[in-house]
C-alpha cells in the first residue's frame, strides 16, 4: 500500500544519518568508535557543510543529554526515540555517564538489524552483556531487554502500544526521564508528533523533551518550559578551540551555505521538573 511505502522510505532515513555521521567520524570530526560496526564503509564523501551540520547535531544533542543525566547523577532513565543506528548507549558506558536504563525505539525492522548488528559483534554486546546481572537476557527478532539497555521495536504514532510496550520492559514514570529525539518528528503528521509529546508530558512529572528539528517544527503541548536555538546559535556556542580544530580538518571556501544550511535546523528542548532537579543547568 501507500502507507507500506512512505514508511519504508521513512526508515531509509536511519541509514542516511548513520552513513553521514560515519562519514564525519572518519574524517575526525568527533569520536565514535562503535559505528563502524553499524556501518561497515566510510561510503562516498560529503560536503564540509554537512560534515559541519553534523558535528554541531551530534555535539549539540550530547551537551544537553550530558548535562541532564549529570544533573540527575545517573539517577533517570533515556528514552531515544526513532534512535535509529545511534550509539550513545556505548559512548555514555564508555564516559561513566550511564542512566539507570537507557531504552531506544524504532520500527521493529530497523530494531531488528540493530538487534543482529549487536549481536554478532563483541564490542558492541560486550558492555551489554557486562551491565547486566542475571544469566537470562531478552533478546528476540524485535527486542532486546537488559538491566541497562532496551530496544523496542514500535511504531511512535500508536501511542498506546508504545507506551505498554515501554511499561513491559519497566520504565519506570517516578525516574527523571531524557526523551530524545533526533530528526524523528519531522516524518509524522503535526498530530501524530503532537500525541508523542503530549505522552511524554502526561507520563513524566520530572523530564525534558531535546528534539532536534527543522525549526518550523517546535511543539509545547503540556510542557512547563521550552527553549529553542537555531544551530547557527549553536555552532557558536561550541568550545571555540573544538570549532576551531574541525573548521581545520576541511576547506570550505564559502562560509554563507553552511550557514544557511544551519539556520534551517534547531534543537529545541521542553522541561518539568516536579523534582526539582533545577533549570539552570537543564538548558544549552
Ligand atoms: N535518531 C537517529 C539519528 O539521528 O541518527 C535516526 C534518525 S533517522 C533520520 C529517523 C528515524 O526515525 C529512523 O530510524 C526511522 O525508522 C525512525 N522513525 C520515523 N518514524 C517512526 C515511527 N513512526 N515509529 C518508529 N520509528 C520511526
Amino acid at each position: 500500500t501507500d502507507t507500506d511505502t512512505a514508511d519504508e522510505a521513512v526508515r531509509t532515513t536511519c541509514d542516511d544519518a548513520s552513513t553521514c555521521k560515519r562519514f564525519a567520524t572518519s574524517k575526525g570530526y568527533w569520536k565514535d568508535p562503535y559505528i563502524q560496526y553499524f556501518v561497515r564503509s566510510v561510503g562516498e564523501r560529503k560536503a564540509p557543510e554537512i560534515n559541519r551540520g553534523y558535528y554541531a547535531r551530534v555535539q549539540g544533542m550530547n551537551h544537553l543529554l550530558d548535562a541532564f543525566i549529570r544533573k540527575a547523577e545517573c539517577d533517570c532513565q533515556v528514552i531515544n526515540l526513532g534512535a535509529g543506528l545511534d550509539t550513545t548507549f556505548w559512548r555514555l558506558k564508555d564516559q561513566n555517564l550511564m542512566p539507570r536504563k537507557f531504552f531506544e525505539v524504532d520500527f521493529p525492522t530497523i530494531v531488528a538489524r540493530k538487534i543482529h548488528n549487536i549481536k554478532t559483534k563483541p564490542p558492541l554486546s560486550k558492555p551489554i552483556i557486562e551491565t547486566h546481572s542475571t544469566d537470562s537476557l531478552l533478546l528476540d527478532a524485535h527486542s532486546l531487554d537488559s538491566d541497562r539497555y532496551c530496544i523496542v521495536g514500535a511504531d511512535l504514532r500508536d501511542i498506546s502500544s508504545l507506551d505498554e510496550k515501554l511499561k513491559k520492559f519497566q520504565l519506570n514514570p517516578e525516574l527523571p526521564t531524557l526523551l530524545l529525539s533526533e530528526c524523528v518528528l519531522v516524518y509524522m503528521t503535526p498530530s501524530q508528533s503532537s500525541n508523542l509529546v503530549h505522552w511524554a508530558a502526561e507520563t513524566f512529572h520530572t523530564a525534558m523533551f531535546i528534539n532536534y528539528e527543522q525549526k518550523e517544527r517546535f511543539l509545547k503541548t503540556s510542557w512547563e518550559n521550552a527553549d529553542a536555538l537555531d544551530m547557527m546559535t549553536i555552532y557558536s556556542m561550541l568550545p571555540q578551540e573544538d570549532v576551531a580544530r574541525i573548521e581545520r580538518l576541511e576547506f570550505l571556501d564559502e562560509k554563507e551555505l553552511l550557514q544557511q544550511l544551519l539556520q534551517h535546523y534547531s534543537i529545541c528542548w521542553a522541561t518539568k521538573d516536579k523534582l526539582n532537579l533545577g533549570k539552570t543547568t537543564l538548558c544549552f
